[in-house]
């Protein structure tokens, strides 16, 4: 594959050298944040189990109604007969007759639910190679997605860990040798496809996956765009500022996830050690230590984390306007360090859901605000996760509000609600809208309109 083919699908992307990946994109302008990079089709999508039946499976259309293929009855379908002929075109007439048994088979039934959606993924991404398109692997260049697909260097796997794949019909035979060929580059190219960043299925974006490396701390971020009777589209957007020169990197995993896991998650799955600017840092930070379970040792660590961040206080005003904590994460104070320790994070997390699911909102805006600092701190800015806290935030705000069961004085509610709302959505509105339609962007306008409706 040779670059200029993968530059013409880009536009203000150019691929250089890099010193331990094959390429890095590098924007040949700036962009302001919010700006679609790169959008590309699904190559490859499958739902997952839980929402097989209730999205179409060509589209990942959430339909009350859906028709249902009649060769696999109960196992594939769609929302009208544009997606049901170009399925079955692409790649359903190679598996139905096949797929009932393959679901009902001890080695599928044996997998768990995240390895059953990258078994019938990679039964697609087989069931789809038309041998017309297979030339690349002998040498062949074009830059037809199944190209770019191959021309993807392979992951650190061994076919003995490959998950099962659907029997093809018989006269459509795949020569193992090609089977492992997709294999190898699965896992290291397999997205998860969100909506509202809740997972709804899988899929592989060759073109995405050729061009963008992986940062810790990314400056673009992949969204989904799902259009009855289309495959689900994957928008590479920047999350901030790109200057002209930079490198656009997107993460691979989640960015909240400990210095350890995040370095052997990248090795198993993507077979690198990431040396990313986040990562030379934490490497650098040694030994770190756990945090106190002492309730008042506890209050002044993230009192000491509050302060950090929030120096005179939580306002959105000041909060936008210093939406890049970076320079605050690198020169953090080292007792501040016990943060990053790996169950800060997960323990924090539950204390917030806990206490705003049972109505203990007091206790929930405490841990909440905490959580925001960190988040502030570990995601890059306007990464999509704080703009869901922070609605989160205001629902728990307003929830104590309504409820009159706080300490804080209503006027006080209502300004919180207010300022948290004001900040999601400046969050927010830089990835914009995306999956299933509804979704946090609206609930922050419902929940404006409630707020006025009050004054
Ligand atoms: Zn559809
Ligand atoms: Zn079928
Ligand atoms: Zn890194």
């Amino acid at each position: 594959m040779e670059d200029p083919e993968v530059l013409s699908l880009t536009r203000g992307i150019r691929l250089e050298p890099d010193v331990y990946s094959r390429n890095k994109a590098v924007a040949s302008c700036s962009f302001s944040p919010g700006t679609v990079l790169l959008s590309v089709p699904a190559w490859c999508m499958a739902l997952v189990p839980s929402e097989k039946g209730h999205r179409c499976d060509g589209c990942a259309v959430r339909v009350g109604e859906l028709l249902n293929c009649s060769g696999c009855r109960g196992n594939y379908w769609y929302c009208g007969t544009k997606c049901q002929r170009s399925d079955w075109k692409a790649r359903h007439k190679h598996i139905c007759r096949s797929y009932p048994g393959f679901v009902q088979s001890d080695a599928y039934q044996r997998l768990p639910p995240d390895v059953q959606v990258d078994a019938t993924l990679l039964s697609h991404s087989v069931a789809r190679l038309d041998t017309n398109e297979i030339s690349p692997l002998e040498g062949g260049r074009s830059s037809s997605p199944t190209s770019v697909f191959f021309s993807l260097l392979p992951g650190p796997v061994s076919m003995s860990a490959a998950p099962p794949i659907c029997p093809l019909n018989s006269r459509n035979l795949i020569p193992a040798k090609l089977v492992h060929e997709v294999y190898s580059r699965f896992g290291n190219n397999n997205f998860v496809i969100h909506s509202h960043l809740n997972p709804i299925g899988h899929g592989v974006f060759p073109l995405a996956s050729r061009v963008f490396n992986h940062s810790c701390s990314p400056n673009a971020a992949p969204k989904y765009h799902l259009v009855p009777g289309e495959v689900p589209r994957m928008d590479i957007t920047a999350l901030r500022e790109i200057r002209e020169g930079e490198e656009i990197a997107i993460c691979y995993l989640d960015p909240a996830l400990p210095f350890q896991s995040r370095q052997e998650h990248l090795q198993a799955i993507y077979g690198f050690t990431c040396r990313c600017t986040r990562c030379s840092f934490e490497s650098q930070l040694g030994h770190i230590p756990s945090p106190s379970h002492d309730p008042h040792e506890s209050q002044q660590l993230t009192r000491a984390l509050r302060a950090y961040v929030f120096p005179s206080g939580f306002h959105p005003g000041q909060a936008i306007g210093r939406s890049d904590y970076s320079d605050a994460y690198y020169r953090m104070p080292e007792n501040l360090y016990p943060v990053l320790y790996q169950s800060f994070l997960p323990e924090l997390s539950e204390t917030f859901s806990r206490a705003s699911h049972e109505g203990s909102y007091d206790v929930a805006l405490d841990a909440g605000l905490t959580l925001l600092a960190f988040y502030l701190l570990i995601y890059p800015p306007n990464y999509p996760q704080i703009g869901l806290h922070t609605l989160e935030m205001a629902k728990t705000a307003w929830n104590a509000f309504i409820s009159g069961d706080s300490v804080i004085p209503e006027a006080q509610l209502s300004q919180m609600t207010q300022w948290y709302l004001t900040y999601a959505r400046a969050v927010l509105d830089v990835l914009g809208p995306e999956g299933d339609e509804g979704g946090p962007l609206e609930e922050v306008e419902t929940l404006s309109r409630l707020l006025r409706e009050l004054q």
